[in-house]
């Protein structure tokens, strides 16, 4: 799976060891705890392990990190791996347990008791802090630093007997306690548990700790790169010395690198906390659509590939940020796309009568997907006398700017009929309970020729149907929940509405597992569990606009992943007149701000215009892309390069994902041309091959074939991978898609069959 392929400094140190020779292959691993379900900072450390290893034909363990009896089990190693699984990584026969090595690092430990680097230490915890001394003051020794080994040893082994109690003493390794890193002052390495593991049932009453388990597990298995996260900058140091110490014969001997954790505004990530959201009763499960679970975005509607291209686009940094959930909802949105049909639902119905209406049902045929992406497919939506609008989108007294139905105005109704208001009728509250409106029959589909208001969706009143729609929003109001109180207070009282739409009757055959585009309402994807056949229950995966003022835009949140920074405060322009020069070019604010807040990038940028005259795709590329793959300021020498590179973006002959492969030598004068042919980076976008690709995928896939046929839209994401996968990603996804469908006959088509024959079965 391609994900991790830009540059970053863990490449660049990879890349160097493996070109001289220390390192043959790229080991890596994701070694989760099973101690909850994984959420969205763990998929950044499984794209990262998993994408790394793919990326250089390596290979990625899972492992268990078990060590901890505590709070482990089955179930949660199992939801770990699913999810994995789910993400689109692969283990092969690599499922590895720490548990399984219990023995070995035993028997290691006893080793190191006999070489004198290891000592039972019968000092309270509290004894053992106290001579552990402080940042500025060196430890003292305890008085069982200086025991034999045999009598370290004789006690080491009635530890594993069961013969003490918990606490009674530890193992601890004899480094040194002057150092100036607090870890390497005598680390406990084992301590007394009598509890029971979820594996090795009451086999152990002993139980390693994490800094010497994860290290000699990591050499156990042969790994090269060990990825943790920075808190793990000072463990280093440790690692080193038991790889060191250990006759593991581990060679290359594993290495532990640091990257940034990845965290959300708005969103716990911390296990506990999520774990204390479920057990009390705070959300529906571990699944629950608006935990940052991955089970729970799964549930939501959010794709694996939208969860990959947030941990891609983020990227791998040295320093700790906090990214807006905005810009994971942006990306979503992407994803979303040209995946969902787009139909029409009514969240909040209104009815409107169209009092000049005398004719009966009128079916109108309807594309669901918008033109410009080139799908066929439509259905057909029924007009008639009585309908239902949304309700805020009539105002009898509407504010300044407000463009939709009013007195006095026409509307277009999307794909139906201009209609203009003609009356309302009110309840005793004041509450609008119907508007009416008359409509022209000259406009019928949409034609737009008389002058709206503006464009607003609507159903039937009697061919449509109810559904439950969830609508959510953050779980949490505070951006930094629990900062400054209880986290719990911090819950978002507002998070979820559970409502009861009108939804067109297209949508009724939704099965669990769709996804749509409710036309200006959002995307929205049938729920697996909730939903029965003709009774679909939607949950709204995000929706089209962002509802959040404090925007993060990528280009502030990619600067904040390479440099620590607050999220949301929108810096001035260093040079305010040269910024608004750009932006009279038609580009943004924020990315007009980065691309001359440094002198040097708006030098670039003058010079790619002039070789490519589209200033707002230059400066989204020099911004989005080039400026951060650079590890310097980008040198005016390189310009010709990258508008080349981007004359190919542009054309289509490359994706922005194969242009990222490209512009790590670009920026070192490469010429793009030559390296995407010399990589056969070009995307695939002849039709004929495709096609025959496609049919290929089909032929071998008959059972996938079917569930398509059957309706299941799901299975479109399906084969298009499988034409990806064979084009080595490099084909091109409309035509993708397209390929697809021809193959297949497209389902949309027999959903239309469908409905023609209950519009029959209606007029009998
Ligand atoms: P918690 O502290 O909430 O219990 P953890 O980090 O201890 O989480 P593990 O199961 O030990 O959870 O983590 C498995 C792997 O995922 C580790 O390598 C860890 O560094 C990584 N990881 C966990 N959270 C994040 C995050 N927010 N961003 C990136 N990587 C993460
Ligand atoms: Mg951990």
């Amino acid at each position: 799976m391609a994900s991790d392929t830009g540059s970053n400094f863990i490449r660049t140190r990879i890349d160097s060891e493996l070109a001289d020779g220390r390192v043959q292959q790229v080991v890596t691993r994701f070694p989760p705890e099973p101690n909850g379900w994984p959420h969205i900072g763990h998929a950044k450390s499984i794209c990262l392990n998993f994408g790394l290893a793919a990326s250089y034909g390596g290979r990625c363990h899972l492992r268990f990190d078990d060590t901890n009896p505590e709070g482990e089990s089955e179930e949660f190693a199992q939801a770990l791996a699913n999810d994995v699984r789910w993400l689109g990584f692969d283990w092969g026969d690599h499922k590895y347990y720490a548990s399984d090595y219990y023995e070995q690092l035993y028997v290691w430990a006893e080793s190191l008791i006999e070489r004198g680097l290891a000592y039972v230490d019968e000092s309270s915890e509290e004894q053992i802090r106290a001579h552990r001394g402080t940042v500025t003051e060196a430890g003292t020794p305890t008085p069982f630093r200086d025991r034999s080994p045999a009598d370290s040893l004789d006690r080491f082994r009635r530890m594993r007997a069961g013969e003490f109690d918990d606490g009674a003493m530890v193992l601890r390794a004899k480094i040194d306690l002057t150092s100036n890193n607090m870890k390497m002052r005598d680390p406990l390495m084992y301590r007394i548990k009598k509890q029971s593991h979820y594996r090795t049932g009451d086999a152990w009453g002993i139980y390693p700790f994490y800094d010497y388990a994860h290290c000699l597990s990591d050499a156990l298995e042969g790994i090269t790169y060990s990825l943790c996260t920075l808190e793990f900058e000072n463990n280093r140091e440790l690692y080193d010395w038991y790889v060191q110490h250990v006759d593991t014969g581990a060679d290359p001997a594993p290495q532990q690198i640091e990257f940034a954790r990845l965290a959300l505004t708005h969103t716990v990530t911390s296990k506990r906390k999520l774990k204390q959201l479920v057990l009390e009763g705070h959300v529906s499960g571990w699944d629950d659509p608006r935990m940052p679970t991955l089970a729970g975005l799964r549930r939501r509607g959010v794709r694996p590939e939208a969860v990959r291209e947030l941990c891609d686009r983020v990227g791998v940094a040295r320093a700790n940020s906090t990214l807006d959930p905005a810009l994971f909802d942006q990306i979503i949105r992407e994803d979303l796309d040209a995946e969902a049909p787009r139909v029409m639902a009514v969240l909040d119905p209104l009815p409107m009568v169209v009092e000049n209406w005398d004719a009966d049902v009128d079916w109108i045929d309807a594309p669901l997907w918008p033109s410009e992406f080139g799908l066929e497919g439509e259905r057909p939506i029924p007009f008639a006398k009585n309908l239902f609008i949304e309700r805020a989108d009539f105002k009898v007294k509407p504010a300044k700017g407000f463009k939709r139905l009013a007195p006095g105005r026409s509307v277009r109704l999307l794909n139906g009929y201009v209609v203009t208001y003609t009356g309302h009728e009110v309840d005793a509250d004041g509450n609008v309970t119907q508007v009416r409106v008359s409509h022209d029959p000259k406009t019928r589909g949409g034609d737009a020729r008389s002058k709206v208001s503006g464009s607003i969706h609507w159903v039937a009143r009697d061919t449509s149907m109810e559904a439950t729609v969830r609508v959510y929003d953050r779980l949490f109001a505070a951006a930094a929940p629990g900062l400054e109180q209880d986290f719990l207070l911090d819950l978002n009282p507002a998070s979820l509405k559970t409502l009861t739409a009108r939804i067109e009757p297209a949508l009724s055959f939704a099965e669990g597992g769709s996804h749509w585009q409710f036309i200006r309402a959002g995307y929205f994807f049938a729920d697996v569990q909730d939903s029965e056949p003709g009774k679909p229950v939607f949950n709204q995966v995000v929706s089209l606009k962002d509802s959040w003022k404090k925007q993060e835009t990528l280009v502030q949140a990619r600067k904040a992943a390479n440099a620590p920074g607050k999220v949301g405060d929108k810096p001035d322009p260093l040079h305010p007149k040269r910024a608004k020069a750009l932006r009279d070019l038609g580009i943004d604010e924020d990315t007009a701000r980065v691309l001359t807040d440094d002198p040097a990038h708006d030098a670039v940028f003058v010079a790619v215009v002039a070789k490519h005259a589209q200033p707002e795709s230059v400066a989204k590329f020099l911004v989005n892309e080039v400026i951060p793959a650079a590890e310097q300021a980008v040198k005016l020498d390189v310009a010709p390069g990258i508008a080349a590179l981007l004359a190919m973006v542009d054309s289509g002959k490359l994706t922005t994902k194969l242009a990222r492969k490209v512009l790590a030598e670009v920026l070192t004068g490469g010429d793009p041309v030559a390296i995407a042919k010399r990589d056969g980076l070009t995307v695939v976008s002849d039709s004929g091959e495709l096609l025959a690709i496609a049919t290929k995928a089909v032929a071998d896939h008959p059972e996938e074939a079917q569930k398509f046929r059957d309706g299941n839209g799901r299975m479109m994401g399906f084969f298009v991978g499988k034409v990806m996968k064979a084009t080595g990603g490099k084909a091109d996804g409309k035509a993708a898609k397209q390929a697809v469908e021809a193959a297949l006959g497209t389902w949309q088509d027999q959903m239309v069959q469908i409905l023609n024959e209950s519009k029959a079965s209606d007029n009998k």
